[in-house]
């Protein structure tokens, strides 16, 4: 079944969310797969629809639901990250305030889609500004049970890197909202610059199919590629005023501590402020926008002084 759910917020805005259910021919768990909760991140997208149009249900055991544009009103408008309703940021608002903004409107309608599931996979994949590294970032909060069950969905990524996540400060509050209501899930980022590559697409798809063979919903034994576990300190390095970026890595670097990151000059050319690595990390991801932009901060949110994403890195 394919329906596009629509409420109403308010006389001038509605939510819409269109969602596949995909009834297995075999009883099973219910497993749901999101994608455009950040709106140009067309990796996970595609990826999605390729799952609608692939998955056969006679070979299912189970339900999967697929929500494959969580943000539909921003996908349209071709909308970067934050809400073109209220500026704010899907990823860091949980349930259960539907009486609040349109994002809390937005988050809890797309929490009461999806929390009879047993497992989620939420896919993001590199907003237009951004170039990531592939990688897996699994939440460790719940029950013991929630998360190595979450940990099992992300084995089958073809990425180089796992985050193992344990610090609930740095994990967003959809999916604590999810594991604390007993729901394995994961989230995904593969994809870079909103550019659907066929690489990109085909790893967010693959991981996807391998999770459903690891819960036994689909037939055959999952793939299990080689990944490297990290879970060292996530921090970003933000401009300290607006400008225009240099960056000096890219995303994969492994930097060592005090090694130069870049620079920010002003409109001509002249440098305002230089960027060194405070401790050896990786870089997951970097802003590729030149665009420095420190007065634009809705609701205190720093995306666009954000130059690099970063974890620091054992030897
Ligand atoms: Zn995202």
């Amino acid at each position: 079944m394919k329906k596009i759910y629509e409420w109403k917020y308010d006389d001038n805005h509605s939510v819409q969310m269109p969602m596949a259910t995909i009834q297995g021919a075999q009883e099973g768990p219910i497993f749901t797969v999101t994608s455009g909760m950040h709106a140009g991140e067309y990796a996970g997208i595609l990826a999605a629809q390729q799952l609608i149009q692939t998955i056969n249900p006679s070979e299912l055991s189970g339900t999967i639901k697929i929500i494959p544009i969580i943000s539909l009103e921003a996908f349209m408008m071709r909308n970067m990250q934050l809400s073109p309703v209220d500026s704010r940021e899907v990823h860091y608002h949980r349930p259960g305030n539907p009486s609040g903004s349109y994002t809390e409107f937005q988050i809890d309608k797309l929490f009461e889609l999806t929390k009879d599931s047993n497992y989620l996979i939420d896919i993001h994949a590199g907003e237009f500004a951004q170039a990531l590294h592939p990688w897996v970032p699994v939440p460790l909060v719940g029950s013991e049970e929630t998360q190595v069950a979450s940990i099992s969905l992300a084995r089958g990524f073809r990425v180089e890197y796992i985050e193992l996540k344990r610090d609930p400060k740095a994990i967003p509050a959809l999916c604590i909202a999810m594991a604390e209501h007993g729901i394995p899930n994961i989230w995904v980022e593969c994809g870079k610059n909103g550019i659907p590559t066929p690489e990109h697409v085909s790893i967010n798809y693959d991981g996807v199919i391998s999770a459903l063979q690891t819960v036994g919903m689909l037939p055959g034994s999952p793939d299990r590629p080689d990944q490297i576990e990290i879970s060292g300190r996530r921090y970003q390095i933000n401009a300290g005023q607006s400008g225009v970026w240099h960056p000096a890595i890219k995303e994969g670097d492994i930097v060592d501590k005090g090694q130069f990151l870049g620079r920010l000059t002003d409109v001509f050319g002249d440098e305002l402020e230089t960027y060194y690595a405070p401790e050896r990390s990786l870089v997951l991801y970097y802003w590729t926008s030149p665009a420095i932009n420190y007065d634009r901060q809705p609701h205190g949110y720093d995306w666009h002084t954000g130059l690099i994403s970063m974890i620091t890195m054992e030897e």
